[in-house]
């Protein structure tokens, strides 16, 4: 049995195995002699994998090669992780690079050779990225759609092939536009086709390719602590000269699941970094739109800084250019890596302060905050949820908001506005979330920030209330840092703001609280919480 055969038995894909024609289950025999005159100087897949295995080899302390993943035709996908210990997974911050999603820009494959030299030959040499090294966790995607670039030099000549190399069925035509099967605003505007024979074909569904579900998979296994580690990328594409941020799948700006922080410091960085390659910048969509791309999926899932690279003037540059066009990039790469620490740093000193410190959460995204942690919560109705809130208004006031300090979502006691305003209020007891841990330095003047809302009516009683409490993993203590309660008069909605000194807990690994409880009966009680953070001392 070929190793690719038993691969695919062991991921119980038996049925589909069977039915591939010999020369799909056995990728050697479809190798690439190598690329046409003129070309050479490209990597083919055989080339790229003996180029890793001799890099890791001769830097065994600060490289290590990992598989992602199989492509469709069961090439290994790899991945090289660049760091100091880098057996370890430092608490560093991390930056992806990848390219070659589309097969036929393999200047994207050479990009990434480039950066993985530039950074294990620099290292101990010069100080800048001795200082990279030391200090992030790098990690390089070499190739993502092999199968789609050794089929496009197959025979000699080129064949300007896109996609990847996965059979649709009912059709004769091949392929999917990996770059159009990520799961974020999949199948939505723009240049994408549900047409399998369309260079932009999108796939049946969200991630029916082995390579995005390869990219996707990579990303969530850099989720840790609930947060993701990986916070800057950059997926490498060719021609044109740009630099694009997200998103693609809409022309606006800063759509609702972008924040304006977020756009501003996405624009900065990426006006910096075409700059100093002599690229545009732009966003996504400026070029035209497209749904389901890698980049959008990494910012819209993750926050991740992710910006599209297209390389060269022109489709298929020769061999001579490889060093011109991929070395304007490289004050863009190590710039991108060295802002990974904290993007938003470019916002300047006050928003340094307020997001660049020991934690910060705008809750726009899924970052590891856990319900009814210790499983005492009594609440029947209205739990905590992260989510946009439907506005609740009484004949007193509003009693749930309509917006959110930041971007479009907070947790909220229940963000469904219900049949009335007490239909979906907090009721019955206690509901909690949690934070991940966070681990203070050990520095003074850190602060815990957030905003807060709390609304109830003349029903309500001093049970009835908002707390947040620090949980001391160092000294096994629970302390309240923040507390309003309920009194027997009106109080609406509002969004508020709460600064509260960390010093006590300096040095030490804490988690955050947050409860709310409704402790009588036929009262109205609505709470909500957004922006949590730890300032920068
Ligand atoms: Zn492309």
């Amino acid at each position: 049995m070929s190793r690719t055969l038993r691969a695919r038995l062991g991921s119980g894909l038996l049925g589909l195995a069977l039915l591939l024609p010999a020369a799909v289950a056995t990728p050697a025999s479809a190798a690439a002699a190598d690329f046409p005159s003129g070309y050479t100087g490209y990597h083919t897949y055989a080339e790229m994998v003996a180029d890793v295995a001799a890099v890791v080899a001769a830097h065994p302390t600060i490289a290590r090669r990992m598989s992602i993943g199989r492509s469709y035709q069961g090439r290994t996908i790899w991945a090289v992780k660049i760091s100091d210990n880098v057996a370890l997974d430092e608490d560093e911050p991390e930056v992806l690079f990848d390219g070659l999603t589309h097969s036929d820009e393999h200047m994207g494959l050479e990009m990434t050779l480039r950066i993985m030299h530039w950074l294990v030959d620099g290292y101990g040499t010069t100080t800048r990225i001795t200082n990279i090294v030391d200090s992030r966790e790098i990690w390089i995607i070499l190739g993502v759609n092999p199968d789609g670039a050794e089929y496009d030099i197959a025979g000699g000549h080129f064949h300007f092939w896109r996609k990847n190399r996965q059979p649709n069925a009912g059709t004769s035509a091949i392929g999917t536009d990996v770059n159009r099967n990520f799961g974020y605003r999949w199948g939505g505007g723009g240049r994408t086709s549900s047409n399998p024979a369309a260079i932009t074909y999108r796939g049946p569904y969200a991630f029916s390719t082995p390579e995005a579900r390869n990219v996707r998979d990579f990303l969530a296994s850099r989720v840790v602590n609930g947060r993701q580690q990986i916070r800057t990328a950059i997926t490498f594409h060719e021609a044109g000269r740009l630099v694009m941020w997200p998103y693609g799948y809409t022309l606006a700006n800063i759509p609702v699941d972008m924040t304006t922080d977020d756009h501003i410091a996405l624009a900065i960085i990426g006006k910096h970094m075409a700059a100093t390659s002599g690229y545009r910048p732009e966003q996504a969509s400026d070029l035209y739109i497209t749904s389901g791309t890698t980049r959008d999926y990494e910012y819209g899932k993750y926050r991740i800084f992710a910006y599209t690279f297209e390389l060269s003037v022109v489709d298929y540059p020769d061999d001579a250019l490889i060093p011109s066009e991929t070395g304007r990039n490289k004050e863009a790469v190590l710039y991108l890596i060295e802002r990974a620490w904290c993007p938003l740093s470019v916002l300047g000193a006050t928003v340094r302060t307020a997001r660049c410190g020991a934690f910060d959460d705008d809750l726009e995204v899924s970052r590891g905050w856990r319900a009814n942690l210790d499983g005492t919560d009594t609440a029947t109705v209205g739990a905590w949820q992260r989510g946009d809130p439907q506005p609740t208004t009484t004949s007193a006031g509003r009693k749930q908001p309509d917006t959110v300090p930041s971007g479009r979502y907070a947790f909220i006691t229940g963000t469904a506005a219900g049949t009335s305003p007490n239909a979906n209020d907090l009721d019955g007891g206690r509901t909690t979330t949690t934070s991940p841990a966070i681990d203070l330095p050990a520095a003074a003047n850190q602060k815990l920030q957030f905003r807060w809302t709390f609304a109830d009516d003349a029903a309500a009683v001093t049970g009835d209330e908002l707390r947040v409490e620090v949980l001391d993993a160092t000294t096994s203590t629970t302390t309240t840092v923040f507390l309003t309660h309920g009194t027997a008069t009106q109080r609406n909605a509002g969004w508020h703001l709460a600064s509260i000194d960390l010093a006590a807990f300096a040095g030490h690994s804490i988690q955050l609280r947050f409860s709310a409880t409704d402790a009588g009966t036929n009262s109205l009680v609505e709470a909500g919480f957004d922006d949590v953070r730890v300032t920068r001392p």
